[in-house]
């Protein structure tokens, strides 16, 4: 019997991001903490228990759109069969990456079926990346990103922009969609545990809009009703940009996502300081689903509960945070 996930003020959820795995192959300043601890292998959910839990929240919650994230998905060895697996299911399936080693992936995840990539790029500038990422390999990402793309994959390339880092990126991003048919997204840095957050950091949604349009004219889309991004076109090229302006301009009113960790915990939100223990409830063998949804019920309206991240709110955000960084949630 197919019900589905409606929390106290409304909202039906039909997105699920899982986490497969907590590791990274980079180290990027505003994800990673500087002392992260990993998980190890045994607290990791198995390729069984994702597929189990992602089945229950397809069939028994009609949940139609999953997307697998990390950490970086791709340092798992059995990543593919996890995104095959899943491709079984009545859901649309995507994956974010930072294709440092999808030239290794690629040709397996396309024959199982995988349509449409989400790519983590910072920067053009190769030092810049390494600033950023600490530790090489531009070269490689922007490579595979022109892989992607050749193989004809719908690819989303994912800029988290930064004031005084990258902010001075923005327009040579919005020139990519002049050459590919791409979906560029910036990104407003966001607060999470050890990621030295600060309201000052923030490039804005307006003024990525007005760099852009001191340059371009460029026309508003249509969004999807609970898309996370605004999304925008510069007259007649092929590709498209959007902003997800989490920090000026949140959009949790039409929120229909819901996250696993790659340890099994329930997040009812991005920035969610309670979880619910999923895992090892499968593990015992009890019926989880008054689990899941006893974690919708508790959902926020806004931003999990956290003050609006104005700058006058800025020690209060930073204090009530959750302890788990951005690596270990997924994006
Ligand atoms: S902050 Fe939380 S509630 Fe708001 S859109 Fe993001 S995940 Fe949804």
């Amino acid at each position: 019997m197919s019900t589905t996930l409606t929390d106290r003020f409304g909202r039906i959820h039909r997105s699920l991001r899982i986490s497969i795995v907590d590791k990274c192959d980079l180290r990027c300043t505003y994800c990673m903490p500087e002392d992260q601890q990993f998980l190890k292998r045994d607290e990791l959910m198995t390729r069984e228990e994702i597929t189990t839990i992602a089945r229950l929240f397809a069939e028994r919650y009609g949940v139609n759109k999953i997307r697998i994230t990390g950490g970086e998905p791709l340092v798992r060895p059995d990543a593919v069969d996890i995104v095959r697996d899943l491709l079984q299911l009545p859901v649309k399936l995507g994956l974010t990456t930072n294709a440092l080693t999808l030239q290794k992936h690629l040709e397996g995840l396309i024959d199982a079926g995988l349509k449409s990539i989400n790519i983590s790029l910072d920067t053009f500038d190769a030092e810049r990346f390494k600033k950023i990422a600490r530790r090489d390999g531009f070269d490689r990402v922007w490579a595979n990103i022109r892989m992607a793309l050749d193989q004809g994959l719908r690819v989303k390339v994912n800029m988290v922009v930064m004031r005084g880092v990258n902010d001075d990126e923005v327009l040579r991003f919005v020139e990519l969609t002049c050459d590919h048919p791409v979906h560029v997204r910036f990104i407003e840095f966001m607060p999470f545990a050890g990621n030295h957050w600060g309201r000052e950091r923030v490039y804005t949604y307006g003024e990525m809009l007005g760099q852009i349009g001191s340059v371009h004219s460029f026309e508003k889309l249509d969004d999807d009703p609970h898309s996370t991004a605004k999304a925008y076109r510069v007259s007649d090229w092929p590709g498209t940009f959007a902003v997800i302006s989490t920090v000026t301009d949140p959009f949790c009113a039409t929120c229909d996502r819901l996250r696993v960790t790659a340890e099994g915990k329930m997040r009812n939100c991005l920035f969610a300081r309670d979880e619910t223990d999923l895992l090892s409830a499968l593990r015992r063998g009890e019926d989880i689903t008054p689990l899941i949804e006893a974690n919708v019920r508790a959902k926020h309206a806004l931003l999990g509960g956290l003050p609006p991240f104005k700058p006058e709110k800025q020690q209060e955000v930073l204090h009530d945070l959750s302890a788990r960084p951005m690596v270990s949630i997924g994006g």
